[in-house]
């Protein structure tokens, strides 16, 4: 038996607890050893009976008197009673529906119990204790024990997967592997961050001989993590670095004519991350590069810039977004940025046939797929717009120089690789307006470089937020009247009820019947969910940008980076279910134009943290800072990425931990400073190459 062994091979684990595991995730033995408990009980003071009182938790040790079972009532319950004996007294303990009790206390034999004492008729006794033999009473000092007289295990619960079970199996495994393990953590390492070796890690995580114990072996395999996901990216950065990509120069007087053609100026921030994303252009190698900024930062004439200074100097540039509608805005946007310069610009999307392709000069042509596929080839078409449509086998660009993806996470490697089939690989720019704390950016996407727009351009009025309860609503109804009759618009957002996109739809649907039928039937009131066709969909986001809706209800799902100048009123029903950086996100949409604008944070909760949550939105100017305090009150549950990576419940804990995670910065670059290859380290490569194909696999 190995570590790498599935379960199935452990004699003590049967069909059905298999299937339980597997449940779990837990495959192989090395899976179960790795299934930590989510917490402890101190069960290790052992108090003379004499002493106990109520409803404080303890463990006697103590012979069984008596024993004996019964069924009451009706015969529906049955009963285990025993009295239990010390040197100070007796303690009686119950047992329901567990005759089979009888077999195991055998009287004049030695047993811990663990419990609350709870008060009868006056008479304190044990009920459901937890117990274990132990051979003498003088004797429980042999480190033996696993469910009583220690500090405990508790597992996360699982049906028909008890705390006492897992104790049970995993003391074998760990007995049986004797303290052999290997460690794939270097002994350097180790030694510098004062680090537990595994077997001992791992003999105190599940069973610590003291809370501080149990504390250093949470610590150690934190670190474990966060170092593996460290050394994956670096390797993945010095390999990107030795692939090539075609180089261009930075065509100033180009850029500078773009730059003048604008309406405004460029703020600081859009000028640095466009300059260091021109510096990546003119290496050899790929760009990987994330651009963040909130929403209305200004991005897409960062993304113009850059696909300009390629596309002039015979690159072609690939624009994927993640929606049609997204898509389509991006090619209205792209011809107006770029109409001075003689470039082609096509869309491509993924259902319609008929796609219309922009030559420059105004000259708008519909097209056909397989026309706009040919140009594609033949180098035609410099610049091209669309959604996932773009990494489709028959898509085949000539030079494909820069790829540029908006508002996705993750753009895989694997997708990367399936924009080209030349020797060179495209750059990368990934941009996206989700603030990314600062320990994640340097965890999950620390194989990226990054640029920031930490600022929005000037003259955005502040918008004022204001959390509602359900008394309030009406109230904000009428304001939203007012406001619409002087030409403003709203959007509605729909709560986050089900993971279930179906269920969400329904909400949408029942909201805007009841909204456009009762409080706003002098309005019109548009509709958008994920579930309408394409065609729908941007008919309504058409009919609401040329203001001929005054309210559109829409679903969580729906479109992040829209831009609607003239909505100034932002409604967030069940405010309380989104993540403070998704709310921040909503409320973007709003405040791009001279009106004041508003965001309302519908909420039925009275829970004190979630108004403590609600109210860092409403001081909050600053989508980083922002992300960080939601990693602090909610933990990383939901932030972005987090959840596609599978990260493990220790890793994602320590997320918040920024010494931690820069300490396994600093070892994993002394780790590959001297060995690039892991050569040194079987163990440690075959970890990272397994935690590889786990990201991979999204
Ligand atoms: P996002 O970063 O959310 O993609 P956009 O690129 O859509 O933002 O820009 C939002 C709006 O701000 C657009 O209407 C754009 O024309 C405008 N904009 C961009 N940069 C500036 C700037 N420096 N000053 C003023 N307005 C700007
Ligand atoms: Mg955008």
């Amino acid at each position: 038996m190995t570590l790498f062994s599935p379960v199935e091979q452990i004699s003590r684990i049967g069909p059905a607890f298999q299937k339980r595991l597997k449940k779990l995730g837990i495959k192989t033995i090395k899976d179960l050893l790795y299934h930590f408990p989510s917490r402890y009980e101190d069960l290790s003071k052992i108090t003379p009976i004499a002493k106990i009182r109520f409803g404080e938790a303890v463990t006697v040790i103590g012979k069984i008197l008596n024993i004996k079972s019964s069924r009451t009532w009706k015969k529906k319950i049955s009963l285990t009673e025993a009295l239990i004996q010390d040197e100070s007294g007796t303690l009686p303990a119950i047992w329901f529906h567990q005759p089979y009790l009888l077999k195991i206390l055998k009287p004049g034999q030695f047993f811990l119990f663990s419990g609350k004492p709870a008060l009868k008729k006056n008479q304190l006794y044990l009920s459901n204790p937890a117990f274990e033999k132990i051979d003498q009473a003088d004797n429980i000092n042999t480190g033996g024990l696993i469910h009583t007289g220690r500090i405990v295990p508790i597992y996360p619960a699982t049906e028909g997967l008890s705390s006492r079970y897992f104790r049970y199996i995993l003391k074998n495994i760990l007995a049986y592997f004797d303290k052999k393990i290997p460690d794939p953590l270097p002994t350097e390492t180790r030694e510098n961050q004062k680090l537990l070796e595994i077997n001992k890690a791992l003999w105190q995580i599940h069973f610590p001989d003291t809370e501080k114990s149990a504390e250093e072996a949470r610590r150690r395999f934190a670190f474990e993590e966060i170092f593996l996901i460290q050394l994956w990216a670096l390797i993945e950065r010095i390999r990107l670095r030795k692939e090539k990509a075609l180089k261009f120069e930075i065509n100033l007087p180009l850029i500078q004519k773009l730059i003048k053609s604008l309406p405004y100026k460029l703020t600081d921030g859009q000028k640095k991350s466009a300059w260091q994303i021109l510096k990546d252009l003119e290496k050899p190698y790929p760009m990987n590069r994330l651009l963040e900024g909130d929403v209305g930062s200004g991005k897409t004439v960062i993304a113009a810039i850059a696909a300009l200074n390629c596309a002039s100097q015979k690159g072609q540039v690939a624009i994927m977004a993640p929606t049609e509608i997204l898509a389509k805005q991006h090619f209205r946007e792209f011809p107006k940025l770029l109409k001075n310069f003689k470039l082609s610009i096509a869309l491509l999307t993924g259902k319609e046939d008929k796609i219309a392709s922009k030559k420059l000069k105004g000259e708008v042509l519909e097209i056909s797929r397989q026309k706009i596929l040919e140009k594609i080839a033949k180098a035609e078409i410099d610049i091209l717009i669309g959604t996932h449509a773009l990494i489709q086998k028959n898509v085949i660009f000539k030079n494909l120089a820069l790829a540029i993806v908006d508002e996705q996470h993750r753009f895989g490697v694997e997708q990367r690789a399936k924009l080209t089939r030349s020797r060179t690989i495209p750059h990368l720019l990934s941009m996206t307006a989700t603030p990314i704390p600062r320990t994640l950016a340097l965890t999950i996407y620390s194989d990226l470089d990054l640029s920031l727009i930490s600022e929005l351009p000037k003259g955005r009025k502040k918008i004022i937020t204001k959390i509602v309860s359900p008394a309030g609503r009406l109230e904000v109804f009428e304001f939203i009247r007012l406001e619409a009759n002087q030409g403003r618009q709203t959007f509605i957002i729909c709560p986050l009820i089900e993971e279930s996109e179906k269920l969400r739809v329904k909400a949408a649907v029942k909201e805007h019947e009841q909204l456009s039928q009762k409080f706003f039937s002098d309005l019109k009131v548009g509709l958008l969910h994920g579930r309408m066709k394409t065609r729908e969909k941007g008919k309504i986001m058409k009919d609401f940008k040329a203001g001929k809706l005054n309210i559109l209800v829409s679903t969580s799902v729906v479109e992040v980076g829209i831009d609607i100048p003239n909505a100034t009123i932002m409604v967030i029903e069940g405010a309380d279910r989104f993540g403070l950086a998704q709310l921040y996100q909503f409320r973007g949409r709003v405040g791009r134009n001279i009106f004041q604008s508003y965001c309302f944070l519908f909420t039925d909760s009275r829970a004190k943290r979630t108004h403590q949550r609600l109210k860092a939105l409403i001081g909050a100017e600053d989508g980083f800072k922002l992300s960080e305090k939601d990693l602090e009150i909610r933990g990383p549950g939901d932030l972005a990425g987090t959840r596609q990576w599978g990260l493990p419940d220790l890793a994602m804990a320590s997320l918040s931990d920024l010494s931690l995670i820069e300490a396994a910065k600093k070892e994993a670059v002394a780790i590959l400073e001297k060995d690039i290859q892991l050569k040194k380290h079987p163990l440690l490569k075959e970890r990272v190459e397994s935690f590889k194909k786990r990201i991979h696999l999204e």
